[in-house]
């Protein structure tokens, strides 16, 4: 399954796309239950529609089995009746916005220097055990999205694509081989970083978390469609390669950081977990070369998708 999140007229749903449309599985849903005869009237089915798929994907994934079965049950549906293009849960490409898939994580967390010529670029060792940061709910932004450039706090804004884990069950100390157990889907971040900020502290979040400085999306792709540990990731600026690697080149792999994390602490339904970026990030390059207003970023990952974000000045700044 591959999971949306768009904004339509009345309001976010969570979505599958199909061709040049995106199903509603909410409102699919309603359909399914009202044309099975599990509800009697549409308004029963529109309150169980709402309960059983809630329009954020953290609550879903929050509801576990309940939720998958009700979200299949909807996508069933809704390819069967394929050809009824006024299907009312049937949303045009071009009527809706893509937004970011997992918008309220209650934990965003940041692996830093996780590639061997990343941590050499930047002048650091490799870590001895994987290193990490956090950035917040704010800073998610949607894949097509403005990054905003606060002139005022930073000159060196940079990029860096990074593979993004999405949780899937609430674990503490979960063994690294019962890891993948725990991974509900994969989605692209781009960690926007604010190199000055970023070296002005003795920890990284003022420079990371900043609002729009983590771009998401365009869906989260479950973890059994793809194998997360051998992906091809890249970056351009202005149409520009900057970056390109494959997470099989991770220091620490994904068994290993949800591993590690969950030592901690509890990891939960929705929380994300960003892996870390390859080498070609602007900081390193010679010279320099950071984002500036009216440059357009794009991260992709092969199998989930693209991110294209413009970078815009702060209004007023
Ligand atoms: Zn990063």
């Amino acid at each position: 399954m591959r999971y949306y999140s768009v904004k339509t007229p009345q309001g976010s749903r969570l979505a599958v796309k199909d061709g040049d449309t995106y199903i509603d599985l909410q409102r699919a849903y309603e359909a399914a239950l009202v044309d099975g005869g599990a509800c009697a009237t549409q308004e029963a089915a529109r309150r169980l529609a709402g309960t059983l798929i809630p329009v954020d994907l953290r609550e879903l994934i929050e509801m576990g089995a309940q939720g998958a079965a009700a979200t299949q049950e909807a996508l069933r549906f809704a390819q069967d009746a394929r050809t009824d293009a006024e299907a009312p849960w049937r949303l045009p490409a071009t009527a809706v916005h893509v937004d970011a898939p997992v918008r309220t994580p209650k934990k965003f967390f940041c692996i830093g220097l996780n590639y061997r010529a990343h941590a050499a670029e930047s002048n650091s060792e490799i870590p001895s055990e994987p290193l990490f940061f956090n950035k917040f709910a704010t800073s998610i932004t949607g894949p097509t999205d403005d990054v905003i450039h606060q002139g005022d706090l930073t000159q060196k804004l940079d990029y860096e694509v990074e593979l993004g884990i999405v949780i899937g069950k609430k674990g503490k100390r979960i063994p690294e081989a019962q890891a993948a157990e725990y991974i509900f889907g994969y989605t692209v971040v781009n960690d926007i970083s604010a190199r000055d900020l970023q070296k002005r502290d003795g920890q990284w979040v003022k420079g990371k978390a900043l609002d729009t400085y983590a771009p998401m999306g365009p869906c989260v792709v479950t973890a059994d469609e793809l194998d997360g540990g051998n992906l091809t990731l890249r970056t351009k600026v202005n149409g520009e390669l900057r970056q390109e690697s494959n997470t099989s080149d991770l220091i620490f792999t994904l068994p290993q950081l949800v591993s590690y994390l969950s030592q901690l602490i509890t990891l939960e339904p929705g929380d994300v977990i960003i892996t870390g970026t390859p080498s070609g990030v602007g900081g390193a390059m010679k010279p320099p070369s950071f984002l500036r207003p009216g440059d357009v970023v794009e991260c992709e990952i092969d199998g989930i998708g693209l991110l294209r974000n413009a970078v815009v000045a702060e209004d007023g700044v």
